[in-house]
């Protein structure tokens, strides 16, 4: 199948072109007929199985050729954190570039100032988290009278961060006509009974990996702190050529073990929040056609990321939740082929351990190899027990922090929050300021977040006028200019 079977607009086949989508994933194979249609669609996927575009491409086809029965925003998309809103809207300026389509994206985190302005200068696609949205919709910001199509993005980490009562004010407010498109990986009870309520003969499209994929071989490797870079020298000797990406935790780690694998003569880049769109892209599509064997990335950075070439994950930093587990190691071992994951683990790291073990329900084999054995004293002096069962949480064990009912102390929107989808597991030994806010001691918390990977703290959504005022020389963020600038 090709993308021109779906018949879209010539400017938006042009863009696919130039972006270098071949073939539609399976995901865009099925939904965008339906949603071109004007159907509702309950889609079971999760990021990485190009399901941006699956919703985007059709939307722009339609706004760019049909007439608006009112004036005002025609499509509105609700993601649960800035970085997915982030990366949603990256993928509108790409897939939208030459067609006068306006966008704008709302978060928390930055000023609402900016955004008000976006807002009144006319827009056509909103794509937002729901705290601040709701904020500017209370404030009679925004209205939604024209709304044609309404997409809710990872549904299910929406009702997870708590934004169920903010998704059901913000649906109060739209038109009871329209198109809704509702995407999650998993469907809990509450996703179910809001696909109930939202959706009119909804067409499911169900596709990816919920599951890690079966051909997956898992390894622990017990190591010292000072042992991991070593023995990744060593595993990257034994892969040969086979494409590998290595998670760390933090952004300045992946550059610099990025760099440190170069020293070493491997063909490595890295992937993380402090480059820019085009030097991810750069980044992306070296690994993508091979150019570069390694690619070394945070989660944030890497999410959304889909190589179906990868031959081995390696875990440099273990990940801070049991979900972002399956999520890294979801990246290997795609069609059937077979995929190494190695998890890098010292002393504290293991009741993570266990947790993984008990979200994949089946212990994970532990490796140690020759020259690279933990000392045991450190271990022991790092190590630690095992949490004990959070109740009513499936899968027993959790780091992980509840995210629910801190909205009205926080500075920020809930899922506004510079967090990623998922808070990270707390640590002691975690430098202070990469510790969760609610974490921190209030005399260590920053005045406005921090960015973290992934993220900016810009001028997002700055007018052309407002940005220069305020020296940045970005262009005005709507699709058409997005386009023109880049
Ligand atoms: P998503 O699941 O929408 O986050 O997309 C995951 C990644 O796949 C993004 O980096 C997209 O740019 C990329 N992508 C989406 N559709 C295609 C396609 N048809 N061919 C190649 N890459 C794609």
């Amino acid at each position: 199948m090709s993308f021109d079977s779906f018949c879209l607009h010539p400017t938006i086949c042009a863009n696919i072109a130039r972006i270098g989508y071949e073939t539609p994933t399976p995901i865009q194979a099925e939904a965008i007929p339906h949603v071109a249609e004007g159907h509702d669609i309950m889609g079971l996927a999760q990021t990485g199985t190009g399901k941006t575009a699956a919703f985007l491409l059709p939307i722009i086809h339609r706004l760019m050729t049909t007439k608006p029965e009112k004036r005002g925003v025609r499509a509105l998309i609700l993601a649960p954190t800035r970085e997915l809103a982030e990366q949603i809207y990256q993928a509108g300026v790409d897939l939208g570039r030459g067609t006068r389509l306006r966008a704008t994206v709302i978060y928390g985190g930055v000023g609402m100032f900016p955004q008000v302005r976006a807002l009144r200068q006319g827009v056509d696609i909103v794509v937002a988290c729901p705290g601040r949205l709701l904020d500017h919709m209370n404030q009679g910001n925004v209205r939604f009278d024209a709304l044609e199509t309404l997409v809710l993005d990872e549904a299910d980490h929406m009702f997870d961060m708590g934004f169920l009562p903010d998704l059901k004010r913000i649906l109060s407010a739209l038109p009871e006509k329209r198109q809704t498109l509702l995407f999650s990986a998993t469907m809990p009870p509450a996703i179910a009974g809001l696909a109930r309520e939202t959706l009119t003969d909804p067409i499911t499209v169900r596709i990816g990996h919920l599951a890690p994929p079966s051909t997956v071989e898992h390894a622990i490797y017990p190591v010292s702190a000072h042992q991991k870079a070593p023995l990744l020298l060593h595993l990257l000797g034994e892969a040969g050529k086979d494409s590998v990406i290595v998670f760390t935790r933090t952004k300045h780690r992946a550059k610099n073990l990025a760099q440190q694998l170069c020293r070493a003569g491997h063909k490595a880049t890295c992937l993380q929040g402090n480059l820019s769109q085009r030097q991810r892209q750069i980044a992306m599509d070296g690994f993508r056609r091979g150019a570069f064997q390694v690619l070394v990335a945070t989660d944030i950075a890497a999410r959304g990321i889909d190589v179906s070439q990868v031959a081995h994950v390696i875990n440099f930093d273990i990940p801070d939740t049991a979900e972002a587990y399956t999520h890294r190691i979801g990246r290997t071992g795609r069609a059937e082929r077979d995929g190494q994951a190695h998890t890098f683990v010292t002393g504290e790291d293991m009741s993570m351990v266990r947790a993984i073990e008990a979200h994949m329900k089946k212990p994970l084999p532990r490796r140690e190899l020759e020259g690279f054995e933990p000392d045991p004293d450190e271990f022991r002096r790092t190590y630690a027990p095992a949490r004990r069962p959070m109740r009513g949480r499936p899968g027993g064990y959790s780091d992980r922090p509840r995210q629910g009912g801190f909205r009205a102390r926080d500075a920020q929107p809930r899922g506004d929050r510079p967090q990623g989808d998922r808070a990270p597991a707390p640590r002691a030994d975690r430098p202070r300021d990469e510790r969760p806010r609610t974490e921190r001691p209030r005399s260590d918390r920053p005045m406005a977040a921090r960015p973290r990977d992934g993220e900016r703290r810009s001028t997002f959504g700055l007018s052309h006028d407002a940005a220069e005022r305020q020296g940045d020389r970005r262009p005005r963020r709507t699709f058409q200019e997005g386009v023109s600038a880049a």
